[in-house]
C-alpha cells in the first residue's frame, strides 16, 4: 500500500480500523499521530539518495509524492472503503478531475449521470471535450438509458449516490454488471453516503472517489478528496498525481484521517437525525414532496436499503411557492446556517436553484429535479427536537 506502516488494526471491523490504523510511531513513543509538516526527507548518504531516486530503496522522498499523515488518511480509507490501494488530493474535484483525466485520452467516451455535482459535469462538458473526450449525459435511474448510451469506445461510466441535492440512486451492482464485460471504468463518487453506510468497490466499481471536505472532515473545517480503487490502477493514478500535484496537506491528512476515528458514531448520529426530520416533513402542508433515500415515500427506497446500511445525513424537500417560498424559509430559520457546505456537525439549509445550481440553465436544472422551491437539508449533529422546531417554524414564514 503507501509508504506508512500501519500498526496492527486489531481486527477488520469498521469502527476499529477507523480508530486503530496508524502511522508508525517515531522514537517519541506519542500515542496521537503527529503531523508532519515536512516537504522533504533526508537521505542518510549519497547512496541512499540515488536508491531512493531510482525506486530500489522504498522511502520518503518529497511531500507531493508522499507523507506519513497523507499515507495514513489513505490506508484507512482504503481499509474502511475494501480497496486495495488509494490517492489523497487536495480537494474533492481534484480527486475527481484526476479519476477522469488521469484514464481517459483522445477518442474515449465517457457516461455521465445528469443528476451529479455541478464541477463533475463541468469537467465533462467543458473541460475535457478540449482533449477529445466526449460524454453523453443519462438519467441515473434509467438502467436502459445508460445501456442505450455505450459506444465501441465507452470508457467509463461517471455517477454519484445518492445524488447531490436530488438524492437520486443509481444501481451500482447494476451498472458493473453493464460496465464489465464492456471493459468500462465504473467510477462512482461515494460522498454522500461515506464507506460507513455504502461501499461501491464491493458492489463492482472500478473507482471511488470522496469529497472528504463533508462528512469525512465532518465538521467543516477542512477540504481534502480521495480516489480510491484497484492495485494497477491506483499505480498508475499515483504516477498521474505524483507529476500533476494534486497532493493533500498533511495539515488537512491529520485533520481528516482524526476525523475518521469518529465516522461511524457522527454518521449514525446524523441518519438518526435526518430520519427524524424527513418523517416530521413527510405530508407538511407548506411542501410539495419530501426526500429522503430511506423513506417509502422515496421512488427508489428498495434499491437504497440494498445497496446502503442506512439512509444517509441529507434531506431534500420543495417548499411550495416556488423561489420566493424557497427565500421565505431559509429568512425564517434561526439555528440552522444558511450556507452551501454539507456533512457538517451543525445543520445547513441551502437552497440549490439560488446558489450552488444558479448557474444551470433553467430547463437543465429541472431535468436534475431542482426546481426553484427545492430546499437542501444537511442534517447536523444537534437534538433532534431543535432540528426539527427550527424547520418548522421556519415554514411559519412562508405565504
Ligand atoms: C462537494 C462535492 C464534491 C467536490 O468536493 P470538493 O471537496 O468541494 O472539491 C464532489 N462530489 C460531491 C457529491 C460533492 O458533494
Amino acid at each position: 500500500m503507501s509508504d506508512s506502516t500501519p500498526e496492527g488494526a486489531g481486527g477488520n471491523k469498521f469502527e476499529t480500523q477507523a480508530v486503530r490504523l496508524q502511522a508508525e510511531r517515531s522514537g517519541y513513543r506519542e500515542h496521537s499521530v503527529p503531523i508532519y509538516l515536512t516537504s522533504s526527507y533526508l537521505f542518510d548518504s549519497a547512496e541512499q539518495g540515488k536508491a531512493l531516486f531510482s525506486g530500489e530503496e522504498d522511502g520518503l522522498v518529497y511531500s507531493r509524492y508522499d507523507n506519513p499523515n497523507t499515507s495514513e488518511f489513505e490506508t484507512k480509507l482504503c481499509a474502511l472503503e475494501g480497496c486495495d490501494d488509494g490517492l489523497a488530493t487536495a480537494t474533492g474535484m481534484a480527486a475527481v478531475f484526476a479519476s477522469i483525466a488521469g484514464l481517459m485520452k483522445s477518442g474515449d467516451h465517457v457516461i455521465c449521470s445528469r443528476a451529479s455535482f455541478g464541477s463533475t459535469l463541468q469537467i465533462l462538458k467543458v473541460i475535457m471535450p478540449r482533449y477529445g473526450v466526449e460524454t453523453t449525459f443519462v438519467d441515473p435511474t434509467d438502467i436502459d438509458a445508460w445501456r442505450d448510451a455505450i459506444r465501441t469506445n465507452t470508457k467509463m461510466m461517471v455517477a454519484e449516490t445518492p445524488s447531490n441535492p436530488g438524492l437520486e440512486l443509481v444501481d451500482i451492482a447494476a451498472l458493473a454488471e453493464l460496465a464489465r464485460p464492456n471493459k468500462i471504468q465504473l467510477n462512482i463518487d461515494n460522498c454522500f453516503a461515506t464507506p460507513y453506510l455504502q461501499r461501491p468497490a464491493e458492489l463492482g466499481a472500478d473507482i471511488v472517489t470522496h469529497s472528504a471536505t463533508k462528512f469525512i472532515d465532518g465538521q467543516g473545517r477542512v477540504m481534502g478528496g480521495a480516489l480510491l480503487g484497484r492495485q494497477s490502477l491506483i499505480d498508475w493514478l499515483r504516477f498521474y498525481t505524483r507529476q500533476t500535484g494534486p497532493s493533500l496537506s498533511p495539515f488537512n491528512a491529520w485533520v481528516l484521517s482524526k476525523s475518521l476515528e469518529t465516522l461511524a458514531v457522527r454518521m449514525d448520529r446524523h441518519c438518526d437525525n435526518a430520519e427524524t426530520l424527513a418523517a416530521a416533513l413527510e405530508g407538511h402542508p407548506k411542501l410539495n414532496w419530501v426526500r429522503y433515500p430511506f423513506s417509502d415515500s422515496h421512488p427508489q427506497h428498495v434499491l437504497a436499503r440494498k445497496q446502503m446500511s442506512r439512509g444517509g445525513g441529507i434531506v431534500t424537500f420543495e417548499v411550495k411557492g416556488g423561489e420566493a417560498g424557497g427565500m421565505q424559509f431559509q429568512n425564517g430559520l434561526s439555528m440552522i446556517s444558511r450556507s452551501s457546505n454539507l456533512g457538517d456537525t451543525r445543520s445547513i439549509a441551502t437552497h440549490p436553484s439560488t446558489t450552488t445550481h444558479s448557474s444551470i440553465p433553467e430547463a437543465e436544472r429541472l431535468q436534475m429535479g431542482i426546481t426553484s422551491g427545492t430546499v437542501r437539508i444537511s442534517v447536523g449533529l444537534e437534538h433532534s427536537d431543535d432540528i426539527v422546531a427550527d424547520v418548522m417554524s421556519a415554514f411559519d414564514q412562508v405565504d
